[in-house]
């Protein structure tokens, strides 16, 4: 039974709709808001039952999608595409309610989210193979592209909205069907979004969900159950390595997108007052809780002073609130973990000779609230400089050499997103082309897009999501050769 406390309408009818599993267990769990610990609703907690259930129906449903022409799962992804323009408002409210991001950035999720389904709703009509020249006469060569198959896909809490539609929408276009399970903390966006797949007319099985609230037992089932051809996962690497490993036992393949530690380095030919609006977009958006979240902020010792000041200045003005509220451009964090996590990475810091110059503390007493915090004297010793703190601290390294700190940039496990700001043109190229990550943002604090490979290397992931590399991540590719021609 699913109890739907705030935003009832939306939700009606969603518990009878075919791509939510029929809950076996009366187990239930619950979604409140970050900001005020509202409840929100009452979901069914899911488990391997009821995911073997939605995977038997995703494996019938597939054949039936990939025979359709690309252009009918085409027309069917537009249709989902336009439900979700259409309604905005009310999914960005869901989001807001259940993550706490501010409302106009719930906004752009959702308009970012509904970017892939028509970047993937047109894409799926350009799926090619290629003919190759054959060594022999008598021989025809050719390369044909299929859909993997069933794909099993988990998402996390930060973008509930996009990241379902980032990794579900290339997927529906190759031909796979797919079974999703969304993080905890916020499954009721994707529950609405799952509402409006089944209005735009996916056929049933083709999307299935699972609320729940422990990821493990569902998580395990996707990877181990032998119909799912595919994992797809977004979240920390610590759960990426225990999916791959789980993936392992039947070389299924995986795409993960996971952590990071983003280098965000301004030299001092930099455009300073470009890199601090750059710095407060790649640190503060979403309170700092993504993954490509600029983490360490290092600075030359030419333009240090200036940046500090001025960045100091600006996060100063940045509102703290319940997303819902005008003006507030920083929401709560998560939970009470992730406040605990940057209190112990500032107190490390401070013990360790780092200064608070703005920030620092919690607002309010209840809820998750912390105010954008800039730390300077940092060093490498320090936890900030190593671990990813996924919340509104941004810690500033004051450094001396160029060809020094693109060494120490890549001194990490981790190779999602890196930041620098430079004009001298041969630095730029260097810069670039020197940084060990999957993506790199020159004089921009900004680079998230459907139309551009997002993904990482090295612990960052394997794979790539958005672009038409995006599409091929859910295709194999066949070889056929004709002899006796
Ligand atoms: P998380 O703990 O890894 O959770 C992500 C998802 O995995 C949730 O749906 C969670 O479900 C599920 N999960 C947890 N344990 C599992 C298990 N043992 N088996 C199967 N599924 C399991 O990550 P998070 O804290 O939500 O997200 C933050 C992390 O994600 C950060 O490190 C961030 O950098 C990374 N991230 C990466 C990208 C990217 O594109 N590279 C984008 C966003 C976030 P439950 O909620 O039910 O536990």
């Amino acid at each position: 039974m699913i109890r739907h406390l705030k935003f009832p309408a939306l939700f009606a009818g969603i518990d009878r709709m075919p791509a939510l599993g029929t809950p076996v267990s009366r187990r239930t769990f619950e979604v409140s808001n970050p900001s005020t610990g509202e409840l929100l609703a009452e979901l069914p907690d899911m488990g391997v039952e009821e995911t073997r259930a939605a995977i038997d129906k995703a494996f019938d449903a597939q054949p039936g999608w990939a025979a359709l022409t690309a252009r009918e799962r085409s027309d069917i992804l537009w249709r989902w595409h336009q439900l979700i323009v259409d309604h905005t408002d009310d999914l960005a409210a869901i989001l807001t309610a259940e993550m706490g991001k501010p409302l106009a950035e719930a906004k752009s999720e959702v308009t970012h989210a509904a970017a892939y389904l028509q970047w993937y709703a047109e894409e799926a009509n350009r799926i090619y193979g290629e003919t190759i020249s054959a060594p022999s006469t008598d021989r025809r060569m050719l390369v044909i592209k299929q859909p993997i198959g069933v794909v099993g896909t988990i998402t996390p809490w930060n973008f509930p909205a996009s990241m379902v539609a980032r990794k579900i929408s290339p997927a529906l276009a190759a031909g796979c069907t797919i079974v999703l399970k969304p993080a905890e903390q916020t499954p009721l966006v994707a529950g609405a979004m799952f509402a409006l797949a089944h209005l735009a007319g996916f056929p049933e099985g083709v999307v299935n969900l699972i609320y729940a609230s422990e990821g493990d037992a569902v998580g395990r089932e996707l990877c181990t159950n032998a119909k799912i051809r595919k994992i797809s996962f977004t979240g920390s690497t610590e759960v990426g390595r225990l999916l791959m490993r789980q993936c392992s036992e039947q070389i299924k393949k995986v795409s993960l997108e996971l952590g990071g530690n983003a280098p965000f380095i301004v030299f001092d030919d930099a455009d300073i007052d470009a890199a601090v609006d750059g710095a407060i977009q790649a640190k503060f958006r979403n309170a700092g809780q993504t993954c490509v979240s600029a983490n360490r902020l290092y600075v030359q010792s030419g333009v240090h002073d200036e940046f500090v000041e001025k960045l100091a200045e600006k996060v100063r003005q940045l509102s703290v609130g319940d997303g819902f509220d005008p003006g507030v451009s920083i929401g709560p964090l998560i939970d009470k973990r992730a406040l605990a996590k940057i209190e112990s990475h500032i107190a490390d810091a401070v013990a360790k000779g780092g200064v608070i110059r703005c920030g620092g503390d919690r607002v309010g007493m209840k809820g998750t609230l912390f105010q954008p915090t800039v730390l300077t004297e940092v060093s490498r010793e320090m936890t900030v400089a190593q671990e990813e703190t996924f919340g509104p601290l941004a810690p500033i390294i004051r450094f001396e050499d160029a060809d020094q700190i693109v060494r120490e940039a890549n001194d990490t496990i981790y190779g999602l997103a890196a930041y620098f700001y430079a004009s001298n043109l041969k630095r730029v190229w260097r810069v670039a082309e020197a940084l060990e990550y999957g993506m790199v943002g020159i004089n921009t604090g900004r680079m998230s897009s459907e139309a551009a490979p997002f993904g990482g290397i090295k612990q960052s992931g394997i794979g790539r999501e958005g672009s038409r590399h995006g599409l091929e991540d859910y295709l194999e590719m066949k070889y056929l050769c004709m002899g006796g021609i």
